[in-house]
């Protein structure tokens, strides 16, 4: 990238109310068949052409043609089984009907490639894809096939890496694997959490990124989150293994999160994309709010390394809400942009 500061979102968007209910996780397609298909093509567009109106430098498909993160991932697989369905509880946090890993997975087909081909065509903008990360997939799931969270999570990398190439293939310039699940599980992080990473990301040569958040602002999380003290001190237990793998950027949620900003100097030398915009809230921040977050930020980023965006996905937000959160983060990049480029030329 030659903009410094560029700006970008964690990943989900708000979809159009005519193709899926707002403001809702896993919410049901309201269309069928070709509709269905055309209708999240036209979805996409439109939230493509939000992003860029926003002001938004590295822009995505907002998720528009998936119902959930990691599950329409999972369903194009073979090997899980989502008619059996177990109740696991998902990080940790909170139960869920879960579908079953019944044998080998394999992936017969890619999954998002043909969407990505399409985002590509309709802008030259640098283009970021998210992914599943394998820890997360595994943390969806029940297996009763391998019985092992590494071996099952060892083969989705493997997945994950030939859909990833074919993503670098159609153009996408920075793809990312979203792991709320490395906040969780810090043993499993160093024992195979980031060899499976690094797996996911063999002999690519676009740049990658690996998303790790306190999650979607949903009851669950927020929960969650009064029960982790005034101080989050999750990045600590993993950054250390982050800041020695191949990952080239680091997606974390700052604003309004209890994480003490200095824990991010734990990465030092990776591109950072710290979250200016908190997605528990329908309040909209304020551009200078925003500044105030990566200023403080720059404190343990080096200016060039520096990517403002989201705390996390918006899809559960209104598409009003997060319209007017993309610009104040433009509009927040903008002035600390001014504040360095002043400075180098004084
Ligand atoms: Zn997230």
């Amino acid at each position: 990238m030659n903009t410094l500061l560029p700006t970008s979102t964690a990943g989900s968007l708000p979809k159009p109310s005519w193709i899926a209910e707002p403001e809702t996780l896993w919410s049901p397609w309201k269309l069928e068949d070709q509709q269905l298909v055309d209708g999240k093509k036209d979805a996409l567009r439109i939230s493509l052409q939000e992003q860029s109106l926003a002001g938004i430098d590295i822009v995505g498909d907002g998720e528009q043609t998936r119902q959930h993160f990691v599950t329409t991932f999972i369903e194009h697989l073979d090997g899980v089984d989502f008619e059996i369905r177990e109740t696991v509880k998902i990080r940790n946090r909170y139960d869920a009907s879960v579908p079953t890993v019944v044998g080998p997975v394999s992936r017969p087909r890619s999954v998002f490639v043909e969407d990505a081909k399409f985002l590509r065509q309709q802008t030259d903008q640098a283009i970021k894809w998210a992914l599943p990360g394998p820890m997360t997939m595994v943390d969806t799931l029940y297996d009763a096939h391998y019985q092992s969270r590494e071996k099952l999570a060892w083969e989705f990398a493997k997945l994950l890496n030939d859909e990833a190439k074919e993503l670098e293939a159609v153009g996408v310039d920075i793809i990312q694997f979203d792991e709320p699940a490395f906040n969780v599980f810090f043993e499993e992080v160093q024992e195979w959490g980031i060899a499976c990473l690094e797996r996911a990301i063999q002999g690519l040569q676009c740049e990658t990124a690996v998303h790790i958040c306190y999650g979607y602002g949903i009851k669950a999380n927020t929960d969650w989150k009064k029960t982790l003290g005034s101080e989050w001190r999750q990045y600590e237990e993993i950054f250390p293994a982050i800041q020695a793998s191949n990952i080239d950027i680091v997606s974390l949620e700052c604003h309004h999160s209890h994480v003490p900003m200095e824990l991010i100097e734990l990465i030092r030398g990776k591109k950072v994309m710290v979250g200016a915009i908190d997605v528990a809230t329908k309040q909209i921040e304020t551009p200078e709010e925003v500044a105030a977050t990566l200023r403080q930020a720059l404190q343990y980023v080096d200016a060039d390394k520096l990517y403002p965006s989201t705390n996390c996905g918006m899809t559960p937000l209104s598409r009003e809400v997060a319209r007017g959160k993309m610009e104040a983060l433009s509009a927040g990049a903008s002035i600390v942009r001014a504040e360095l480029t002043a400075q180098c030329v004084g």
